[in-house]
């Protein structure tokens, strides 16, 4: 049996939760505190009665966070519950109709999420009239840091961490896989962690709907270069949720050795270290790279599997972990491991164990033990739809499609949050 959960360190503050007003409560919008100094939150005109309306003192002093693929983020303080989360600020929504659509499905998908090792919506702030909308704003739960900063920081990084970190990243994956979703872009920093290890995937700026029809091009705007797989480093046209699996298994590398496991200037010389690594592929597993990519594997020397190397990341890379490392990193992603079955490798169970002991919301204890939940690793219950996506033809349908969007997912939820646009801090913040 495995003690309580390690704590990582990252920060003296606890794990951040916060009761959420009672449903029911009148719908009135509430100004939210993005502030530098504190005063940022002023009531709008036709706001609440004092007594629900926090004065702009008891606002604390908030700052910037940073993270996401398109967008900047702040922590804030919601005036409703004095809960610390996080604000998104969506920016260029209207700018075209790739980047009205791209928004659109990454704020859909942000509402569609329920699964505790992925981040989603907790709210969206009230738009202005349609025709001064210009911005969304979308506020999630607040995490204090990310699997990044963790690997570059002097704390030490146990068996025990790496474990109960792969589990719930591999835990939101299934999850994100089931619903149809390819993230397209995993990376130590999209994985926010929390003082008591509590994991979830963030920024779906670049996720999509797979694919099912492999004659379809899909495009190559795809992950950060040291993460991404070798199928997409070759130019193929069609790829699956197999990316997403090998840049798990690179950050379990990663996570291991705390040092990035494929390095490299260029996406050739990316594939280079690949293959260093793995040895050259067979002719099979090249038929869909393009031209350019086959001949460049192929003009070199065959190259051997050196794979023994893994084992010298760290002492925490024991004969399970490598075995598992393995089959994550498979050249040929029909050969890869599913995110799903990789949750069924023994290496994983400690972590299961710990993550369902102390730290899920699923199962509870209770004075003769814990009562565990039927299914440790749930799938979504539908897929993630993204039909409206073909019916969208200007910005202005977009933008009038996503105003619609917002305003119903708020319907007969809390009171409503929305910015003074007159505030300082705010403009600090859209700055
Ligand atoms: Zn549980």
């Amino acid at each position: 049996m495995l003690g309580p959960t390690p704590s990582t360190g990252l920060s003296a503050t606890p794990c951040l939760t916060g009761p959420t007003a009672p449903a029911g409560t009148p719908r009135h919008p509430t100004a939210l505190g993005g502030s530098t100094g504190g005063g940022a939150a002023v009531p709008q005109p036709y706001s609440n009665p004092a007594s629900e309306v926090p004065s702009p003192a008891e606002m604390e002093p908030d700052r910037p966070i940073g993270y996401g693929a398109f967008g900047v983020v702040w922590s804030v303080t919601d005036p409703r519950d004095g809960r610390k989360v996080a604000l998104k600020k969506m920016p260029n929504v209207f700018q075209n109709l790739v980047s009205c659509k791209r928004v659109f499905r990454e704020l859909r998908m942000l509402c569609f999420f329920k699964h505790d090792n992925v981040l989603s919506a907790l709210d969206i702030l009230q738009p202005p009239q349609i025709d001064c909308f210009e911005e969304i704003y979308v506020i999630t739960e607040l995490m204090q840091s990310d699997l990044h900063k963790v690997i570059v920081s002097p704390q030490p990084l146990t068996t025990d961490h790496i474990k109960v970190f792969l589990y719930q990243i591999l835990r939101g994956l299934k999850y994100l896989h089931s619903a149809g979703i390819l993230h397209r872009d995993i990376k130590p920093g999209n994985l926010l962690v929390n003082s008591n290890c509590l994991l979830k995937i963030c920024d779906f700026g670049l996720a999509r709907v797979e694919e099912p029809d492999p004659s379809r091009h899909m495009t190559q705007e795809v992950v950060t270069q040291y993460y991404r797989a070798p199928e997409v480093l070759m130019g193929c046209r069609h790829y699956s949720s197999a990316i997403d699996v090998w840049s798990v298994g690179c950050i379990f590398a990663e996570l291991l050795g705390r040092r990035i496991l494929f390095q490299a200037q260029s996406p050739i010389q990316q594939l280079d270290l690949i293959t260093d690594l793995l040895g050259t592929p067979p002719l099979s597993a090249l038929a869909a790279a393009c031209e350019g990519a086959r001949a460049h594997i192929l003009r070199g020397p065959h190259k051997p599997p050196s794979l023994s190397v893994l084992y010298m990341l760290s002492d925490g890379a024991t004969h399970e972990a490598v075995h598992l490392l393995c089959r994550m990193l498979v050249f040929d992603p029909a050969k890869r491991i599913s995110g799903s079955d990789a949750l069924s490798h023994p290496y994983l169970d400690e972590g299961r164990l710990r993550y369902h002991t102390c730290m899920c919301q699923c199962c509870y204890s209770v004075p003769s033990g814990r009562v565990y939940t039927r299914d440790f690793e749930p799938v979504a219950e539908r897929p993630f739809s993204h039909s409206y996506e073909n019916s969208l033809l200007s910005v202005w349908q977009g933008k009038e499609l996503i105003h619609r969007f917002i305003t119903e997912h708020q319907q007969g939820k809390r009171v409503p949050l929305c910015i003074n646009p007159q505030s300082a801090a705010f403009k600090t913040f859209i700055r």
